[in-house]
Order: structure tokens, then sequence, then C-alpha cells
């Protein structure tokens, strides 16, 4: 296949959990605005694919787009830790295996570009906490203001949290793949974990096999759910195995998820793109938004 051929394709997804979660308090219309915020990020990255750009700048926007947007754990509105303060993961991969990741890291509303940022000095894979804080300063990222990123939701659902049974609970985590087309692939992840997380506590979004993997030999994915089973399986990772050993793209992340059901307790959901343009969307969990761009052609809903 010349690379000319190629058609370039973004899939995006807002989390595998509940949708409605607990406390939601504007339940009737979550399912829908979750949706559309796939929408609107998988459009944007789609524009930036049309225009020429590359498979990394399309889920760095996308990815962005749902950093903004409140409806979902990440960015701006990202779930508290249970001493109510946001800290976020957040990964991104290119075919190439170049990478940059975030940890546990505080205050800055687009932790996507930071990790971006990381992987174009190509130095360091993988920073944390205020080391990572540091490196966005040097960087000229500007931090925001004490609590500009804690949205009244994420206080209302830390809340719920306190109320319950002890549980951990996930979801709304926000991810993008993509091909470009000149043959590329990336994959962004970015979350701020799961609710009511201990202080330092890293989950699966930015460990690469875990939270996302990009091969341009196999293909690109992002995953989300409960971080510390992901981490168990390599979820990711175990995906891009099975496009190597010659499953079709969505055999290959169902497989991966019934490797999770098996071996784990936890719920999650995937999305990949190969370098053929093949997307695929699947889930181990009770719901999962997704929107994709491919051709032209958005096509979106909520798994299952
Ligand atoms: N995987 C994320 C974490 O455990 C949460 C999620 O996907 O919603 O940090």
């Amino acid at each position: 296949m010349s690379a000319r051929s190629v058609e370039p394709t973004i899939v995006v997804h807002g989390g595998a959990g509940s949708w409605p979660a607990a406390g939601d308090v504007d339940v009737e219309d979550r399912r829908e605005r979750g949706v559309a915020g796939c929408q609107r990020a998988a459009a944007r990255g789609a524009e930036i694919l049309a225009a020429g750009g590359s498979a990394l700048d399309a889920v760095e926007a996308a990815v962005r787009v749902l950093e903004d947007d409140e409806a979902f754990n990440a960015g701006y509105g990202a779930v508290l830790t249970r001493d109510g303060t946001v800290e976020h993961d957040a990964l991104v991969v290119d075919g190439l295996l170049r990478a940059g990741a975030v940890g546990a890291l505080p205050g800055f509303a687009h932790p996507i570009a930071i990790a971006r940022r990381l992987l174009e000095h190509g130095e360091h894979v993988f920073l944390v906490g205020e080391g990572a804080a540091r490196f966005a300063r040097e960087e000229g990222f500007v931090e925001a203001a004490p609590g500009a990123l804690i949205s009244p939701r994420a206080q209302a659902r830390l809340a719920a949290m306190a109320r319950s049974a002890p549980r951990v609970e996930a979801g709304d985590t926000v991810g993008a793949c993509a091909l470009d087309g000149h043959g590329r692939l990336a994959a962004a992840t970015s979350t701020g974990g799961t609710i009511g997380k201990r202080s330092g506590r890293i989950g699966d979004s930015p460990i690469l096999g875990a939270g996302a993997f990009a091969d341009e030999r196999l293909a690109a994915f992002s995953t989300t759910g409960h971080g510390e089973s992901i981490l168990r399986v390599g979820l990711a990772r175990t995906a891009a195995e099975r496009v190597r050993v010659g499953d079709e793209l969505d055999a290959a992340c169902r497989f991966a998820l019934a490797e999770l059901a098996e071996r784990t307790a936890g719920g999650a959901g995937i999305i990949a793109v190969d370098p053929r343009g093949h997307f695929a969307h699947a889930i181990h969990a009770p719901a999962m938004p997704w929107a994709a761009v491919r051709g032209g052609r958005l096509e979106s809903g909520i798994d299952p």
C-alpha cells in the first residue's frame, strides 16, 4: 500500500464506566453529552488530518477538546483525590514507539500537551508529580489558578463516594487513536484517575502498553476503565500482540478484554486504529461513548 492511498482515520472514547455515574446531578442528558463531546473531539482531530496534519497532532488536539469538557474525567472536571485535589495522568505515543507521559501531575489544564512536549524532547518517557510540573513550567505551560480545574460535578462525585460503601470507581477518562495520510499512527489517553484515589496513585493511563500503545507495524490503542486491572494485564499491549499474530483489530481488542475479564475483577474499554484505517471500539464495562471519522464520515455511539 502506498502511503498516499491511506485514508486518515480518528477514533476517540469518553471513558468506560457508568453513564450516568454516582453523584451526577445532570443524569438525564449525561449519555448525550458524552457522545456529543466525543463527536466534537473526533471532528477536531479529523479537521487536522484532513489538512495534512500528523496523527500525533490529531490525537493531541482531540484529547485537548475532551480535557476542556467538564463532562469528562480529564483536564478541567477531572475526578478528585481523597484530599479533594486534582492529579492528572496522560500519555501520548506514536507508531515509532516515541512516547511522553506524565503522572500525578497537579495544576495544568492540558496534561496531554505536556506529555506531547516530553515526547518531542525525547530524553525521558515518563515524569511524575512535582518533577513533571517543573518540566511543564520550564516549557512555558502556565499553571491553572488554585481550584480552577475542580468542577462542581467532581466535588459532587467525591461526596457521593464518601457516602457509599468503599469501592473503586473509574470512568469518563478520554483517549484517541489516529492514522494520518502518511500512514503514521498515534494514540493518547488522559485522565484524573479514580474517584477518591490516594494522592500519588498512578493508574494505567500514562503507562505505555497499558493505557495506550502504538506500533506502525500493528495498530494504535487507547484504553480506559479500572486502572489497576488494566495494568495487570497490560491491556493495550495484549491487544497489539494479538494483531501481531494475525487477529483482525476488533478480535484483538476483544481478546484483550476477555483476558482482563478472566484474570481480574475490573472493567475496561478499548479503541484502536490500524494502518489500513480500520478502527475498533469494545468494552467489558457498563458503557463507553465513542466517535470516529473516516473518509469524512462521522460515526458515534455509546457501547454496548
Ligand atoms: N483508567 C483510569 C484509571 O484507573 C480511569 C478511567 O479509565 O476512567 O486511572
